[in-house]
C-alpha cells in the first residue's frame, strides 16, 4: 500500500489529467468525478480518499464492502462496480449506496423489491457490454430497453446512467468504441423513454481521458492511485 503522502501525489496527477481531458475537449472539469477503486486494498485505501476529500469510494464484492464499511467514516458513500450475483442482492443494497452494475431486467425487479421492503432508496447504473466482450459482463446493448423499463418501474431505485467496462487487450480503439457505444446507447434511452440519464460512469486509469472525450461523468480510478493491486 502507499502512504497518505504517496495517495495524495497520486490524487492530484490524477486529478490533472482529468482536468486537462477536460480543456482539451471543451468540458468543464467539475462535471467529471473520480471514484477512487479501493477493492483489493486495505481500510485505509478508503480512509485516504475520505480524508483527501474524495466523498465514494468504488469496490467489485459485497464481502469486501461488508468487512471494509464499518472501519470507515459514516459519510463516505460505497459504490458497487462490481458484478452483483442476485443472492446477494440484500446484502448489496444494505452495504452500498450506488449499485453501478444492475445488468439485467430480473436483478432490476429484485433489487427494486429488495429496496421496498427495506425501506432504502438506491441509485443505479445499468452496465451495458457495449464493447461486446464475452468476457465482460454487463447486458447487451439491445437488452437495456427492457432493462430500464423494469428499473423505471421500481419507486425504490432511481437510474442515474449507464456504466460500462471496456475490453482488456484490445487497446484505444477498443476503449473508444466502447465508450462511444455507451453514449450513443444512452442518448437513445433518454429520447425513447423521455428521461434524463446523466451519467457515464466509464473510463479507468489506463483510459480515462479517452472515456472523458466520449463523455464520462465519472472516472473509476485504482491503480494509478493505489498502485498495483494484489492477485484478487
Ligand atoms: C478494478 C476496476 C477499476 C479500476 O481499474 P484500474 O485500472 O486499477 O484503474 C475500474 N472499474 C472496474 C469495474 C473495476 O473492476
Amino acid at each position: 500500500m502507499v502512504t497518505f503522502e504517496q495517495f495524495t501525489g497520486h490524487c492530484e496527477s490524477v486529478l490533472a489529467r482529468i482536468k486537462k481531458a477536460c480543456i482539451d475537449c471543451g468540458r468543464d472539469p467539475s462535471a467529471v468525478r473520480l471514484l477512487p477503486v479501493t477493492k483489493t486494498h486495505p481500510v485505509d485505501a478508503a480512509l485516504y480518499a475520505h480524508r483527501f476529500g474524495l466523498r465514494a469510494v468504488g469496490e467489485n464484492r459485497v464481502q469486501e464492502a461488508i468487512a471494509k464499511r464499518p472501519l470507515a467514516p459514516a459519510d463516505l458513500r460505497w459504490e458497487l462496480i462490481g458484478h452483483l450475483q442476485s443472492n446477494k442482492a440484500k446484502s448489496a443494497l444494505q452495504v452500498f449506496d450506488v449499485i453501478q452494475s444492475v445488468d439485467s431486467a430480473e436483478l432490476a425487479a429484485r433489487l427494486g423489491r429488495i429496496a421496498q421492503e427495506l425501506n432504502l432508496k438506491r441509485d443505479i447504473y445499468i452496465q451495458v457490454n457495449s464493447g461486446n466482450d464475452p468476457a465482460k459482463f454487463g447486458c447487451e446493448l439491445s437488452e437495456a430497453p427492457a432493462i430500464l423499463e423494469v428499473a423505471l418501474a421500481q419507486p425504490a431505485l432511481r437510474v442515474v446512467g449507464l456504466m460500462a467496462v471496456p475490453p482488456l487487450a484490445d487497446g484505444n480503439t477498443a476503449a473508444e468504441r466502447t465508450f462511444n457505444e455507451l453514449r450513443l446507447c444512452r442518448d437513445a434511452l433518454e429520447s425513447r423513454f423521455k428521461i434524463k440519464l446523466p451519467e457515464l460512469s466509464m473510463g479507468m486509469s489506463g483510459d480515462l481521458e479517452i472515456a472523458i472525450k466520449a463523455g464520462s461523468t465519472c472516472v473509476r480510478v485504482g491503480s494509478s492511485l493505489y498502485g498495483a493491486r494484489e492477485t484478487v
